[in-house]
């Protein structure tokens, strides 16, 4: 029998159809669009009950096995998220840990790096290598960071044959730890590139050598940025494991699962969006921001409009425009891509667009609820948690926390979603607490190692030269 394959399309609809092998391999589409299946899968009452009590690497293939269809099966699924998920320190994986009666912190910073880009882009590094094997190609990955995604993209695909990764970090500007979970990595396939400027100038960087064709394609460049379908997808496994673990536990979700996501790129909530189409018991997904609260303001006047980006406590929510509102926006357009590529059109030129009271009713108020958290309130949610509990959580997570208890009803549990580990910003949550949190006993030694970084200036074609350098192996 044929098995169907999973055809994806763009949400500005002027691109071709790719199978998963090709959105995972593409990353963003030719129409700069992003890529979502053709149809949502759907799991039926008794296909979610029979979920229950599978360990997190048979949950995770049954989830995603309907978006891979004809490419990759349960099984080979099921083998790279053995792999993916044996570098976590816990386990569970994603387990959950009560807060108070009706409100539980999902720990997703069990992963080599300490936070939930980990779940994703450990995943990410494993499908790379099989689907570069299945066609016999070899990838280079070129990325920018601030921090925390340059780390889990190169510790994703350090043992991976068939893709080298090369990271740019502006110098001087990226925390210890952070530096240092990228820079003691020793790998051959790895390079990290410190450039002196800022965050942007690395961004900038990044855009021109993609932007060069003729480099482009000599390099193999490939980017794992979060508007990857396959990073979406890998997320959305862990809204079901916390509804199943929750069930299993005696806790009744038959009004559903709410979830508070701390929120930057809109990439972790919209899995939880997804999870909710397929059929998890999901009844409220909170969107959570710092003071970079564009979200918030659109979900209050409907109208998305970009200011200024400050920077916070907790930096890896400090955006300004969120790139995967794009899927949902396409959705609230009944999937027209011409519709969508027009709103997003008129937010870059003018900084702004608008949604309809009936998109408004009919796609985000049953579903979407936002909070904006500050830092003076993510500074006392830390030590509130920590005085009520015992337990230390990082800034992300406290936005998260302040969400949830804005939104929590007491018939319906809620989850927050702990994106990163206290001891990922020691700082915040030492000011917090007068505590500071110690790193895991897999990172303990991670100032005793030597770092391997190269220096660089912020210049095109020196950031270029030092690439091919690396990819040709001088
Ligand atoms: C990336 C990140 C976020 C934001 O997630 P999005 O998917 O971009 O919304 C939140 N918390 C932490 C710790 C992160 O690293």
């Amino acid at each position: 029998m044929a098995i169907n394959r999973t055809e994806y399309i763009s949400t500005r609809g002027n691109a071709d159809a790719l199978d998963f092998a090709g959105v995972t391999l593409t990353g963003l589409a030719s129409d700069g669009g992003l890529y979502v299946p053709r149809h949502w899968p759907q799991f039926s009452t008794e296909e979610i009950t029979a979920m229950r009590g599978l360990s997190y690497v048979d949950l995770a293939a049954r989830v995603m096995a309907p978006f891979t269809a004809g490419v990759l099966d349960e099984a080979e699924l099921k083998g790279l998220c053995a792999t993916a998920y044996g570098s976590f320190a816990h386990q569970a994986v994603a387990p959950l840990v009560q807060l108070d009666g009706q409100h539980w912190l999902l720990e997703l910073f069990h992963g080599p790096t300490l936070a939930f880009k980990d779940v994703a882009l450990q995943f990410l590094g494993q499908l790379f290598d099989l689907l570069l094997e299945q066609r016999d190609e070899h990838i280079t990955i070129v990325g920018a960071t601030s921090g925390d995604t340059g780390s889990a993209a190169i510790d994703g695909v350090k043992n991976c044959s068939r893709v080298k990764i090369v990271i740019l970090y502006p110098e001087g500007r990226v925390s210890d730890v952070q530096r240092r979970q990228m820079t003691t990595v020793n790998s051959p396939n790895v390079k990290t590139l410190a450039v002196n400027g800022t965050f942007d100038d690395c961004q900038d960087l990044v855009k021109a050598m993609f932007n060069n064709q003729k480099f482009r394609e000599q390099q193999r460049l490939s980017a794992v940025n979060s508007i990857n379908w396959a990073r979406i997808m890998a997320q959305v496994v862990y809204y079901f494991s916390a509804a199943q673990q929750l069930a299993s536990s005696g806790v009744s979700i038959s009004n559903g699962v709410s979830f508070s996501v701390p929120t930057g790129n809109f990439g972790n909530v919209l899995s939880g969006w997804i999870a909710r189409q397929m059929g998890a018991p999901i009844h409220q997904l909170i969107v959570g921001s710092n003071s970079n609260d564009i979200l918030t303001r659109f979900f209050a006047t409907q109208e998305m409009r970009a200011q200024s980006v400050l920077p916070t406590l907790s930096p890896s929510m400090d955006i300004q425009v969120s790139s995967n509102f794009e899927r949902l926006l396409f959705e609230m357009n009944n999937r027209d891509g011409a519709r969508t590529a027009d709103q997003l059109g008129r937010f870059r030129s003018e900084g702004v667009f608008a949604v309809s009271p009936e998109q408004y009713n009919t796609w985000l108020a049953p579903v979407f609820r936002a909070a904006r958290c500050d830092d003076a309130r993510t500074l006392e949610v830390i030590r509130d948690v920590f005085e009520k509990t015992g337990q230390l959580i990082d800034p992300h997570t406290a936005v998260g926390v302040f969400g949830a208890r804005q939104h929590q009803s007491a018939d319906i549990p809620m989850v927050t979603l702990a994106t990163a580990h206290a001891a990922k910003f020691p700082d915040a949550v030492e000011k917090a607490t007068g505590s500071r949190p110690s790193l895991p006993a897999h990172l303990a030694d991670l100032f005793d190692h030597e770092e391997y970084v190269t220096t660089v200036e912020n210049d095109l074609e020196a950031v270029q030269n030092a690439v091919a350098r690396f990819t040709s192996g001088a």
